[in-house]
């Protein structure tokens, strides 16, 4: 009823870009794009009002995203070319505005919209050969120009051409490699550079898009040390092999490419990964976030390497401060002779919890209660190592621990 409710207001409004390619390649996409020849906040807010949904707007850019109760999100965007410009008289210029609006974007197959009024609804707009280009499984950008007005755009083409086994169509290789040359990543901002090698990273098939950038060069963007060898992708395959039997045994998706990106980087020094991460600018908290979580896999590795053999105590205290992620990434990178104990605190260990507390630590009147949280970690280390494993022998351990 999108499309009544643009006949009530008198605009037109398309369905866009990547769920108009899934629906002809019949796979699920749930970024439902909407775009509005007149205005998306109206529109936006209307259709929010309507469905008791919610209308976030965003004026300066003319967009809008309605969020249902249930989380369900569209994204509603104001054509790129005034409506106005092309009054709605001859049906050709009609289609004016949303046709300038899909030429620009990236590639063909994401440049197809299909109608939404009522009168003319289901009807595929298709100027740039999208559909022609689906089927013979090609990536085509829509004017030599393309790569050097985003060259981000490099980045999206490996990741689709992955995504569905396409090829990069020929004229679009050349420019590619020509972007590739110019070197024209530089302009990128550091958000899009980061969010796409995420998304890269997100897909199922990411070892074969970083073989692609390793092709077209573009891994130097990144950082000029940073390589795709036999080893690394040993490394990824470990990952994948840690990622899913923690899947299977915890029906559970971690953060997926922060543990890959934490592959990814695991062979640069410090001050490159600080590099990438200051290029990233990402805000205060997400770096945080990244750069604690690469420097620990790095650390963690390196003392890892040294120690060989440990308590499972001492390991479950080392893996525990690591998010979920990395302590991933360390297992895939750390090798065989942890495999054991890594599964074990993944699957036992991390959810060990001292089987007495502060309550029984105050009925024996044990002073000073500053201490009482080392002594309950100190149970709990001796119960992983299997030192004592009930009430009774915890009480007598923590008893002695109190007297010394
Ligand atoms: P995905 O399935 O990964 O979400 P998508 O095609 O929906 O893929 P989005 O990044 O959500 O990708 O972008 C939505 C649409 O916006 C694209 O289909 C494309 O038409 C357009 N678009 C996105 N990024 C660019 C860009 N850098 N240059 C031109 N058009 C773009």
């Amino acid at each position: 009823d999108v499309g009544a409710m643009a006949d009530e207001l008198g605009f037109k409004c398309y369905l866009v870009g990547g769920v108009v390619r899934d629906i002809l390649l019949r796979k699920t996409n749930e970024d439902i794009d909407i775009v509005v020849e007149g205005s998306a906040p109206e529109f936006a807010k209307s259709f929010a009002d309507r469905h008791g949904a919610r209308a976030a707007v965003h004026a300066k850019f003319k967009t809008a995203v309605v969020i249902f109760p249930d989380g369900f999100r569209v994204d509603f965007a104001t054509s790129r070319t005034e409506y106005y410009h092309f009054p709605a008289s001859a049906p050709m210029v009609e289609d004016a505005s949303i046709k300038n609006d899909l030429f620009r974007r990236d590639f063909s197959i994401n440049a197809m919209a299909v109608k939404l009024n009522k009168r003319e609804f289901g009807t595929l707009l298709d100027f740039f050969g999208g559909q022609r280009d689906l089927q013979d499984k090609k990536i085509r950008v829509l004017h030599s120009l393309s790569f050097v007005d985003d060259p981000s755009r490099a980045l999206r083409a490996v990741r689709f051409a992955v995504r569905f086994d396409f090829m990069i169509g020929p004229h679009t290789d050349r420019l590619f490699r020509h972007a590739v040359n110019l070197d024209l990543f530089e302009r990128v901002q550091g958000q899009r550079m980061f969010l796409e090698l995420k998304y890269i990273l997100s897909e199922k098939n990411y070892k074969k898009a970083l073989r692609m950038m390793r092709k077209y060069d573009l891994l130097k963007f990144f950082h000029k040390d940073l390589r795709l060898d036999e080893r690394k992708e040993a490394q990824f395959d470990s990952l994948e092999m840690i990622l899913d039997w923690y899947r299977f045994q915890f029906d559970e998706e971690p953060e997926l490419y922060i543990a890959r990106m934490a592959v990814l980087f695991s062979d640069l020094e410090k001050s490159a990964v600080k590099d990438i991460l200051e290029r990233f600018q990402l805000d205060e908290h997400k770096t945080l976030e990244h750069s604690e979580c690469f420097k620990q896999v790095k650390d963690s590795l390196a003392w890892l390497k040294r120690s060989k053999k440990m308590p499972n105590s001492v390991f479950t205290r080392h893996m525990s401060r690591m998010a979920t992620p990395c302590a991933l990434a360390v297992s895939a990178l750390v090798g065989e002779i942890f495999e054991k104990q890594v599964k074990d605190y993944f699957s036992v260990y991390r959810y060990v919890k001292p089987d007495i507390g502060g309550n029984d630590l105050l009925a024996m009147k044990i002073e000073p209660k500053t201490e009482y949280s080392n002594l309950l970690s100190a149970v709990k280390d001796a119960k992983i190592d299997g030192k004592c494993t009930d009430r009774e022998s915890q009480l007598r351990f923590v008893a002695e621990l109190a007297l010394k």
